[in-house]
């Protein structure tokens, strides 16, 4: 049996326990200064070099192998979501009102216990792997881009990193080629109308009825205006207007998000809801302000490596499917990197299969389970050892 997995196998416990710790202790995006001093000082204990307050609260940690060779970056995001945790877990967040929703939690354990059975590997390891602790990967402009004009992809050839699926059954690796996930973009409407009596409508300008229609007018864009074939959402997610029962509301603001894979897709709905805004305003002669604000680029995977981790996979124990996985449009700031160095981003099954509901990402209940930490560990592991053997040219892990 491979050593790195029996390693692995070894450190199960305390990957599942720096889990639980980090779950216990969320901090938001941008904020997250003592989930970045405990990753630091677990890298120094092993004794690798560190770099902190990269781009903002990121962490590298490099680990120099033995034997020169390539340099591999395998990325792991740390921040939490402003969400109350609902679980019974007995590692529920300490912290009111902040939880560890997406799983992010999982994906730093597994890269600190990868990190410690790697450590002890150096004679075996051919080239230097960097250890990339990325901070706010859940609030945009994101840590990712602060990261990159930091210095963190120099020198790098290859970048791995993974996302653990809740909905995914565990065994089960996803992987794509070529697009895997959205451009995340948000937009702000205010429009403005002139309030006033409810009892007296003829001197208004009614600012909710003018939002209900832009609501149902923006649905237009995609169902009439997008060739069906390509692939974009729409959605108003809040809508407010402040006030008593019987005062027509002075303003009303709209915000949410658009979903798009190209860039030509995006500028198109960036532009034709401005339309819809304005012409719906003109109506009933009220005003308007428009912001739209792009979020990260679309997740593009290079195809070699992809195609590597594929099957690289497969040789990994408990892993039970590879599957090619469809694009997602939910967005991720791991797309900056792929625009700077080759590399790709999977997804783990964590769906444990004898729960009867998984949990969405992002919901106050959504739960991992926690096996799934020891195969995203096994499979970045392995494919950085064969990556600094054989590139992306595929052999028996039996030579490793
Ligand atoms: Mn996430």
């Amino acid at each position: 049996m491979n050593q790195l997995f029996e390693k692995l196998d070894d450190l199960y416990n305390e990957i599942i326990e720096i889990r639980r710790h980090l779950h216990q202790n969320p901090e938001l995006s941008f904020e997250e200064v003592n989930t970045a001093n405990y990753i630091a000082a677990f890298h120094e204990k092993l004794g690798h070099e560190v770099r902190t307050n990269v781009g903002g609260n990121g962490v590298l940690a490099f680990l120099k192998g033995e034997k020169p060779g390539p340099t591999v970056a395998l990325r792991a995001d740390f921040d939490a979501l402003p969400i109350q945790e609902e679980t019974d877990v007995p590692f529920k967040s300490n912290n009111d009102g902040v939880m560890h929703a997406c799983g992010h939690d999982g994906h730093t354990a597994t890269l600190l216990g990868l990190a410690k059975a790697l450590n002890s590997m150096k004679s075996e390891i051919e080239g230097t792997v960097v250890f990339l602790h990325q901070h706010a990967e859940e609030l945009p402009p994101g840590g990712a881009i602060d990261m990159i004009n930091d210095g963190c992809l120099d020198g790098v050839d290859v970048i791995f990193g993974t996302h653990l699926q809740a909905q995914m059954p565990l065994g089960e690796i996803g992987y794509r080629s070529g697009p895997l996930q959205a451009a995340p973009d948000r937009f702000d409407i205010k429009i403005q109308g002139r309030g006033g009596h409810g009892a007296y409508p003829q001197d208004t300008k009614d600012s909710i009825l003018i939002g209900g229609q832009l609501v149902s007018n923006l649905q237009q864009i995609v169902s009439r205006k997008v060739d069906p074939l390509e692939s974009a959402v729409v959605s108003v997610c809040s809508f407010e207007a402040k006030g008593p029962y019987n005062v027509i509301a002075d303003t009303v603001k709209l915000t949410g998000t658009v979903r798009t894979f190209k860039e030509e897709v995006r500028t198109f709905i960036e532009r034709e809801i401005e339309r819809v805004v304005r012409g719906t305003c003109i109506i009933s002669d009220a005003s308007y302000e428009y912001q739209y604000m792009r979020g990260y680029p679309t997740l593009v995977n290079h195809k070699e490596e992809t195609e590597f981790i594929a099957n690289i996979a497969k040789s990994v124990p408990g892993v039970e499917a590879v599957n090619e996985t469809p694009p997602i449009m939910g967005g991720e700031d791991f797309s900056y990197y792929l625009q700077h160095v080759k590399g790709t981003f999977f997804f783990t099954g964590a769906r444990n299969p004898e729960w009867d509901e998984a949990f969405p990402h992002h919901h106050p209940k959504f739960d991992i389970d926690e096996k799934a930490l020891l195969i995203a560990a096994k499979v970045l592991g392995i494919a950085t050892l064969q990556y600094m053997k054989n590139g992306t040219e595929i052999l028996s892990t039996q030579e490793i």
